[in-house]
């Protein structure tokens, strides 16, 4: 889970600086929980062969997520552009 301090602007999150929850991370898959959970719930109910599935499946959002933050950075760098060349054209 990942949160930020900036809730309150209505801003993409992927352009915000990521904020790790507090919290106990777990050995066993790496996420962070709260304490008082008891057993980590990313993780507790899955086997060792399940975990082997979901973090691959993690690593493939993680991909996702950086893919999406550089789509965004681009079409911002586009615009960016064509507000120039139209102000410069003026
Ligand atoms: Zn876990």
């Amino acid at each position: 889970m990942v949160t930020n301090t900036l809730e309150e602007f209505p801003v993409f999150p992927a352009l915000l600086p990521r904020v790790p929850c507090r919290g106990a991370r777990c050995p066993r898959c790496g996420h962070r929980y709260s304490k008082d959970q008891g057993a980590c719930p990313h993780c507790s109910d899955l086997s060792d062969g399940e975990l082997g599935a979901k973090r691959e499946e993690w690593a493939d959002q993680r991909e996702a997520g950086r893919r999406f933050g550089w789509f965004l950075m681009m079409l911002a760098a586009v615009f960016l552009g064509v507000v120039i060349v139209l102000l410069v054209a003026m």
